[in-house]
């Protein structure tokens, strides 16, 4: 009835509209992305409110993940529209503002002139030119050669992958963009170029200095740092991003498939959600037809047990958004269906963690669902911890949650194969399980026969963790 495998559409000129935005709902959306590196406060407040209003309409708890742009670096402006850099010749680098020339570039990296060393290499536009350092001023002008040239445009993006940026993951620009975000009803916020877990402690400390202990936080990995210090990212973080696009220019690309691979069974193994994105169904910005190899990048994020699955220009920019997304829908529906992503029950190492009880109950009910083919497994929550952790086990039964925090509607429409319900009538423990099943009946996505796996924590008025599984099989009349 509906996909396990999340699926997250980058808003722009192609969607930013409330008739597409609801589209692209039906179609199989189940979260929007700000790109706040473009735009302005007011276009993303048009879609925000859209969003919500689609919402409302349609009775769905469809997501927002606003993405910080971070400290990306660019060329300026340059010279007649574009410039030839020549391979083998000298440039100089400037961060004085001034139009770029294919003698001189001006590069928006303050510190870069300190921060670089001799033999570093600089790479524009995805690394189609690659420029490496022979000396520095370490004030403001870095001389380098262009060991592979090509023709540039302005504001390019660049690479700096060997030289370690002592520019905060939070600029200026972040700041003002998180100022007006923690004003939204936004559920997640996207943290770009983090390279240890102190960025998210530092975005969190600003969170919490404005109230806001709602909104959670993914770290998106770009930066060979970040890759290095994954373990440690992924325990700070709520969720990571395998942000492809900086990622493979700025560790080699033929790393780019395993390292994914190795986040993804992290994440897993810690209950945080991951998403995988970038250039998925690149073609179909232009065509209606995705290319094989991207149908197969697709389902091979899906079989590796991914939380989403990222759109960006195909939705943003591109020709076709509600079919794009109507095609990731399909590969997921096959692969869920067919492929092997099932049962990955989490293993515990540590037995002294104060959640090592109710982590174990919920592996538990998602082994019990497995072995008898159970429909669905539900669970209740406050914090919504037991959403997370049931869904870590990948379960073949769809994950139904039930929660009286309304935030966590929309907040769980990231997590892998969970449904989130509003409800807040907890009273006792056999009065709430005979409704939840009642309103699973009702809704049709369960039948007579079926057997149902429920999970809750006894009593529910001391709303505790999650200490007890019970199964129920529905009146075959
Ligand atoms: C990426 O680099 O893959 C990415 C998602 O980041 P952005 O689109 O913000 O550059």
């Amino acid at each position: 009835m509906f996909n396990k495998t999340k699926i997250i559409a980058t808003v722009g000129p192609a969607s930013n509209s409330k008739e597409n935005i609801k589209t692209l709902i039906e179609s199989g959306v189940d979260v929007f992305r700000l790109n706040f590196s473009h735009g302005e406060h007011e276009d993303h407040l048009k879609v925000i409110n859209y969003i919500l209003e689609a919402n409302e309409e349609m009775n769905t708890h469809v997501g927002i993940l606003a993405d910080l742009q971070g400290p990306k670096i660019r060329l300026g402006i340059v010279e007649n529209d574009s410039i030839e850099l020549i391979t083998g010749s000298e440039i100089l680098i400037t961060r004085h503002k001034k139009e770029s020339t294919a003698q001189e570039l001006y590069i928006t990296y303050e510190p870069l002139a300190q921060d670089i060393r001799e033999g570093n290499r600089i790479l524009i536009d995805d690394g189609k030119v690659e420029l490496r350092v022979i000396a520095t001023n370490s004030i403001d002008q870095v001389r380098a050669k262009v060991m592979h040239g090509g023709i540039l445009s302005s504001k390019k993006g660049v690479n700096l992958p060997d030289t370690n940026i002592s520019a905060a993951s939070l600029t200026p620009k972040d700041i003002r963009d998180l100022e007006f975000i923690l004003t939204q009803k936004i559920d997640w916020i996207a943290l770009s170029f983090v390279r240890s877990p102190n960025d998210m402690i530092h975005l969190r400390g600003i969170m919490t200095f404005k109230n806001n202990t709602i909104t959670k936080i993914i770290a998106k990995i770009e930066r060979p740092e970040a890759v290095e210090n994954i373990e440690a990212i992924i325990r700070e973080a709520d969720a990571i991003m395998v942000a492809r696009g900086d990622l493979g220019v700025e560790i080699p690309v033929e790393k780019v498939p395993l390292v994914q691979k190795d986040i993804v069974a992290k994440c897993i193994a810690y209950a945080k959600p991951v998403i995988i994105a970038t250039q998925m169904m690149e073609s179909m910005i232009e065509k209606t037809l995705p290319m094989r190899a991207e149908v197969t990048d697709v389902a091979n994020a899906i079989l590796d047990g991914a939380d989403a699955i990222m759109l960006s220009g195909e939705t943003a920019m591109g020709k076709h958004p509600p079919l794009v997304v109507k095609t990731m829908t399909r590969i997921a529906k096959e692969m869920e269906e067919k492929g092997n992503i099932y049962s990955k029950y989490h293993t515990y190492s540590n037995r002294k963690a104060n959640t090592f009880v109710s982590d174990d109950v919920c592996s538990n009910a998602c082994r019990i669902a497995d072995e008898i083919d159970a429909r669905a497994i539900t669970g209740m929550t406050v914090s919504g911890y037991t959403a997370f952790m049931l869904a870590c086990n990948r379960p073949k039964a769809d994950i139904f949650i039930f929660t009286n925090r309304r935030e966590n509607l929309s907040l769980f429409s990231l997590i892998w194969g969970v449904r989130t319900f509003f409800y807040d009538k907890f009273t006792t423990t056999d009065e709430t399980m005979v409704d939840v099943a009642a309103i699973l009946k009702e809704k049709g996505f369960v039948n007579p026969g079926d057997f149902i796996v429920m999970t809750a924590s006894m009593p529910l008025h001391e709303s505790g963790r999650t200490n007890t599984i019970r199964v129920k099989e529905m009146p075959r009349y």
